[in-house]
């Protein structure tokens, strides 16, 4: 039986947005009876992948390959074998092939070997889905999300529509990026992984600069790499992190089948799970990125954990590094912190209310242990509104993150809490590591689309 299903909405139009909708629509078309479900988005279809709004400029290019697109991967995991392969046919229409044999390009594509898109080309290829299959999202930029009297979400924002409700609540986008301690919130030579896009050029003129770039996923290498098509021979590139790890695909290629096929992923125990995330998504960049730092004259490697910034009275930057137990202050001229995206951030959009009831549903579900860790860091009884007084602290909010990833249930949602919660971008732990990225994208919208057959 479904847990919910009067409507399903969507909160941003991405990737996982534009998945959910084309297999919501080919499910109708299969004459399969499903609540309806709405989109809402503050840009446009697949804004974060234009250069326009941050996170790229825009012509980096996917570390995944295009084929992974909004069907894949075609699994008869969720509605069986029959329907499967009639939503297959439907899905088929959405393909990253069926896009280029539609705009051109399909012949060249195969003679080049299948290379990646660009990440323009990638908006590209969405826009045109959402063409193809009349998506429309609903404009606002989402202020606002509590639970009403009816226990339905309810979301409200910016623009002057009215408040969205609904039964069931999925959540994509990256969230704003993680941040330094001491970080502050702007300055014009200390950037992150949504702003340094936008403000390179600011590199044109350094001269015998040193700039750090912290941090050891995809984000961080391909900005150290745009660095250096910005800046003189003069310049070093120092990157940090705590471990020295970018993989590429190739070399992680045995991890990587539980990406786009999850079905064994919970019999392993959970610090495999965690390793192979880290080493084989949050790792991994292209080929053409590692072989460009590992050649350049320019680039320096550190070991450390980047533990504090400070930006001094005459406007000097300090970094603080530990290593071996040593905390050393080490003097950059530019910053860039590409230590990962807040995957939590909607989290800020609920009101107390919601906040709430969130926490005294994590505590019903926390072993005697987890709630021992927790009145550990927030240093007295767990009640649920102590959590929410200390819950912008550090350590507090990763153990609510931590907390609410091993309570992901196979919908991807948070599980039986009520109104439904999914959490495509949490799932990695518990339900498979392709969940949060475009790995897995038509598995991702089966799993939760199947909460909301009628
Ligand atoms: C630069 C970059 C490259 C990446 N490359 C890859 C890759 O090659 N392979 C891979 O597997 N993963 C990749 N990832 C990681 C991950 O797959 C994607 O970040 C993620 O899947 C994006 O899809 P999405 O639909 O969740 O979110 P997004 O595409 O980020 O869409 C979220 C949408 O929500 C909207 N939004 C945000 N806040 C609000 C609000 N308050 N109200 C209304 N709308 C709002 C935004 O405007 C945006 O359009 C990459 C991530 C980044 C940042």
């Amino acid at each position: 039986m479904s847990k919910a299903h009067s409507h399903l909405v969507v909160l941003g139009a991405g990737p996982k947005a534009c998945a959910i909708w084309t297999k919501h629509t080919a499910l109708v078309e299969e004459g399969v009876k499903t609540a309806p479900i709405s989109i809402i988005e503050k840009n446009r279809v697949a804004a974060n992948w234009s250069g326009a709004h941050g996170y790229t400029d825009g012509v980096q290019y996917l570390v995944s390959p295009s084929e992974q697109d909004l069907g894949f991967p075609y699994s008869n995991e969720v509605f069986g074998a029959d329907l499967t392969v009639r939503l297959t046919e439907r899905m088929f229409k959405y393909s990253w092939q069926n896009f280029l044999l539609s705009v051109g390009g399909y012949p060249e594509w195969v003679a080049k070997d299948r290379p990646r898109a660009p990440h323009y080309q990638f908006r590209d290829y969405l826009e045109w889905v959402g063409r193809a299959s009349k998506l429309e999202a609903i404009q606002n930029e989402i202020t606002k999300i509590s639970i009403d009297d009816k226990d339905q979400w309810s979301l409200s924002g910016a623009a002057a529509t009215q408040t969205i409700t609904a039964s069931g609540l999925v959540v994509t986008g990256n969230g704003k990026p993680r941040r330094l301690s001491g970080q502050p919130d702007h300055h014009s030579r200390i950037w992150n992984g949504e702003t340094f896009w936008a403000q390179r050029s600011a590199l044109t003129n350094a001269k015998f600069a040193r700039i750090a770039v912290i941090g050891s996923g995809e984000t961080a290498a391909a900005i150290a790499c745009s660095i250096l098509d910005h800046v003189g021979e003069s310049v070093v590139v120092e990157l940090i992190c705590k471990q020295y790890a970018y993989f590429t695909r190739a070399e992680v290629a045995k991890d990587l089948v539980y990406f786009s096929d999850p079905s064994h992923w919970q019999s392993l125990r959970e610090g495999r799970r965690f390793s192979i995330m880290r080493r084989a998504d949050r790792g991994v960049v292209s080929s053409t990125i590692k072989t460009r730092l590992e050649e350049s004259e320019l680039v320096e490697y550190t070991t450390a954990e980047a533990v504090q910034l400070k930006v001094t009275a005459q406007d000097e930057i300090l970094l603080s590094l530990k290593y071996d137990g040593q905390v050393e202050e080490v003097p950059y001229q530019f910053v860039v912190v590409a230590t990962g995206f807040d995957a939590m951030w909607f989290f800020e959009l609920f009101d107390d209310a919601a906040k709430l009831r969130l926490f005294k549903h994590l505590l019903e579900q926390l072993t005697s242990e987890q709630t021992e860790s927790l009145e550990a860091v927030i240093e007295g009884k767990a009640t649920p509104e102590r959590w929410l007084e200390h819950h912008t602290k550090p350590k507090v909010s990763r153990f609510l993150e931590r907390a609410i990833e091993r309570l992901i249930d196979t919908d991807l949602s948070l599980r039986h809490f009520s109104p439904a919660l999914h959490l495509p971008m949490m799932s990695g732990l518990s339900q498979g590591p392709g969940f949060p990225n475009l790995n897995c994208l038509g598995l991702m919208a089966e799993r939760i689309l199947k909460s909301y057959l009628l």
